[in-house]
């Protein structure tokens, strides 16, 4: 009989999003308002699908046979990737690893760290850190949550005790705020005074607005010693069912094996190969046009329409005089519950009463009990009524 990790016996398999995905479907779609999971709104835009269409008909053609691709990304997008951010001006291609979308690479690095390894994660955060370490058996103890900190913004402390792999995500899911580039400087200067390393989340970099925001780590001083960068065009691009992203390992990131100093790059690199076998030509033709001139004007035009929904609900929120988080460099809010249910029963009360789709904020990890976040990836129309909903109830609420 196969045998699986002891600790997987008992792990609990409930996953938030699938949890919100079940309860929405006892409805019907066109009743809803789904600011809910965060997935696009908007259909691949015809600028991108023409790019797919021409490289799928290039593989039909007779001419070139395109089989395997290399496993870590064709050299046109990495060189793609490099030149659109002046930031990555001194990464080699090698250094870049296109990947189907950020979820699969941000959540190998457990798996091949020491056991002794302590990971620090900003709590709340996108739950698959912390799934994936509780598939991987990582004990409790050696996870330091840093616990969000309300005052009039938003922010997360350092860690108190000595970490190894810092977990950073900015613009940050759920609660759509973004770190600026002064404190940004002290993450990479503990990393750097601890010996940490940071997997730095930026699958939401498209939406930053702020100039104090920098657009990557690597505007950081120092930060390609200590930090890998991942790139999604999930969000960005529409590519929530192509699936296409990257991350940048620079080659000057060691670790430490077995007393020895090794070279990160190598070993994920490695890793890569051993695990998969590339992302498909036309997807990858695809991001490319995601990142040329025109490619961003075009998808520029989608990310504009999505802050002006975030702006909808933001604003809504404030007139109705609740408290709210994010969504001015991300289209997430994090929305604290005006009443004094659990985040579970005040998503139930929406679904049921007002058909909006919401994720309760307890799926985030315990320290965002209390809170909902709303994804400003709809469109304007959903969002104008999504409020009109809250605005009618709330009215009656208040005229009691
Ligand atoms: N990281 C964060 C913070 C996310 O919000 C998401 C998706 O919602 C991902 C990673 C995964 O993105 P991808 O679609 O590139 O796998």
């Amino acid at each position: 009989m196969a045998h699986i990790k002891d600790h997987l016996q008992t792990i609990e398999t409930n996953y938030i999003f699938s949890f919100v995905s079940e309860q929405k479907r006892l409805f019907d779609p066109k009743q809803l308002i789904d600011l809910g999971i965060g997935d696009i709104a908007y259909p691949l835009n015809d600028f991108i699908s023409n790019a797919l269409q021409k490289a799928t008909q290039e593989m039909a053609g007779s001419s070139k046979l395109y089989g395997y691709g290399p496993e870590c990304g064709y050299l046109f997008l990495k060189e793609a990737i490099l030149s659109q951010c002046s930031a990555y001006h001194s990464f080699t291609p090698d250094e870049v690893i296109i990947t189907d979308g950020i979820a699969t690479p941000i959540t190998l690095f457990p798996l091949l760290m020491h056991p002794s390894t302590r990971f620090a994660i900003q709590s709340p955060s996108y739950p698959a850190y912390l799934e994936i370490m509780k598939l991987q058996g990582t004990a409790p103890s050696h996870i330091e949550l840093l616990p969000a900190q309300y005052k009039e913004t938003l922010s997360f402390p350092l860690p108190t005790s000595k970490v190894d792999v810092i977990y950073l995500c900015s613009p940050h899911n759920p609660t759509g705020i973004a770190l600026t580039r002064q404190e940004l400087k002290q993450w990479v200067e503990y990393a750097k005074q601890n010996d940490a390393l940071i997997l730095y989340d930026g699958a939401y970099q498209a939406f930053i607005t702020r100039d104090e925001v920098p657009s990557s780590i690597y505007e950081i001083e120092g930060a390609d010693e200590v930090a890998l960068e991942f790139c999604s065009f999930s969000k960005s691009a529409g590519f929530t069912g192509l699936r296409c992203g990257y991350f940048i390992c620079p080659q000057k990131i060691h670790v430490r094996a077995n007393g020895h100093l090794t070279s990160l790059l190598k070993l994920v690199t490695y890793a890569r190969i051993v695990t998969s076998n590339g992302v498909a030509y036309p997807v990858q033709k695809a991001a490319e046009m995601a990142l040329s001139f025109e490619g961003k004007k075009h998808i520029g035009r989608d990310i504009a329409k999505y802050h002006e929904a975030t702006a909808v609900l933001k604003e809504g929120l404030n007139q109705l005089g609740f408290t709210s988080y994010g969504g001015i460099d991300c289209p997430y809010i994090w929305w604290k519950i005006p009443t004094d249910q659990t985040s579970i029963s005040f998503f139930e009360f929406l679904l049921n009463q007002l058909h909006i789709v919401a994720v309760p904020g307890s799926g985030f990890g315990k320290d965002s009990e209390g809170y909902m976040r709303l994804s400003g990836l709809t469109t304007i129309e959903k969002a104008t009524q999504a409020i009109q909903r809250l605005t009618t109830t709330y009215r009656e609420v208040y005229a009691h």
